[in-house]
């Protein structure tokens, strides 16, 4: 890909089969994607969208980068660590107030360097391009990642992905039907959407919501299908993708799994937590209370109700989050 690129992660992630687990669904065979292990300070799919972003920010000779989330923002971790990695300051809008005792990934995010700003009730970055403005003013040169890291910069990261997983499968001799997924700001779907397209990643994508509000106005939908647009516009410019090419992503679905999303964006359900504690007690694999525990908790679901033809592969695609774990938000026992 021609676009600006800064190594931050340790790819390829590894893929292997979930065999204890799968024991209790023998009409299919599942696998997972370890994203939650691409190395940067814990890990998470912000990673690799992480890699094009900063290439982007450091190319444009930024010396600054804002962004911003929930107080327990897995995104907003990583860009402290991708920044404090290529020599960058960072500015974290988040969520809520400013507690006595910092936790989980908000702990890290400071121990990484960041300057951290509260906004209350504001969790997706609102106020980004008024601190950009006033940073601007005192001589900085910010740049804006916006909430999630999702616009079309951050989704080549997951088409790069789609093209990873493809050669893996490829060397297994493996095929996936399925992939199941947390989707919330939409980059990462925005991207294996792309990939599906433009590589013919043949799985079909099970992305689940997180998050029933909009963004910037938008539904989830709409915003994975103007990420993906954005994309493709972007490696037509960088002479990357024919319009035949192009056109084949019209056809893309890129519609969601709803329905999962009932306790509310962050809140733990007790599905979630067994669904936590089963994973955990099979595997020795830790998922996450805000998005990878409502994904698995998904897949199991559609499995259990035997959704997917019976013989699919599946996969589930571990996208990170463990430092959430470790936040008094959430009560395991
Ligand atoms: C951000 C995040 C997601 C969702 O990815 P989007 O690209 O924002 O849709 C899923 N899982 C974890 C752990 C995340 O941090």
């Amino acid at each position: 890909m021609k676009t600006n690129k800064t190594p931050l992660g340790f790819f390829p992630t590894p893929l292997h089969e979930l065999k204890h687990f799968g024991r209790a669904f023998p009409s299919y065979r599942v696998f997972i994607k370890r994203d939650d292990h691409t190395g940067l300070a814990s890990g998470g799919n912000k990673t690799r969208k992480l890699e094009y972003l900063l290439g982007d920010a450091l190319a444009q000779g930024a010396d600054t980068v804002i962004t911003g989330g929930a107080q327990q923002s897995n995104h907003c971790r990583q860009t402290a660590a991708a920044c404090a990695a290529t020599g960058l300051k960072c500015h974290l809008l988040l969520g809520g107030e400013e507690p006595l005792r910092p936790e989980g990934n908000l702990l890290l995010s400071k121990m990484l360097g960041a300057t951290i700003h509260y906004g209350g009730e504001k969790r997706k970055g609102e106020d980004m391009d008024m601190l950009a403005e006033d940073l601007r003013r005192r001589g900085h040169r910010p740049y804006v990642i916006p909430y999630g890291g999702s616009n079309a910069v951050g989704a080549m990261g997951y088409l790069e992905a789609s093209a990873e997983l493809m050669k893996q499968l490829r060397e297994a001799g493996l095929k996936m039907d399925y992939i199941y997924f947390a989707t919330s700001s939409g980059g990462m779907q925005a991207g294996l959407t792309l990939g599906r397209a433009i590589y013919g990643l043949s799985a079909r994508l099970m992305p689940v919501q997180i998050d029933k509000a909009e963004s910037g106005g938008m539904s989830l939908e709409q915003n994975v299908r103007r990420i993906a647009e954005e994309g493709l516009q972007v490696l037509q410019q960088a002479g990357q993708l024919s319009p035949e090419e192009a056109l084949r992503f019209q056809g893309e679905a890129t519609g969601t799994l709803k329905g999962y999303d009932e306790a509310g964006y962050a809140r733990m359900s007790q599905e979630e937590k067994q669904a936590i504690l089963g994973l955990a007690r099979t595997e020795g694999i830790l998922l996450d209370p805000v998005y990878t525990a409502r994904a698995f908790y998904a897949m199991t679901d559609h499995l259990n109700r035997k959704i997917p033809e019976a013989g699919s592969h599946v996969l589930f695609w571990h996208t990170g989050g463990l430092p959430a774990n470790f936040s008094s938000n959430y009560n395991f026992f």
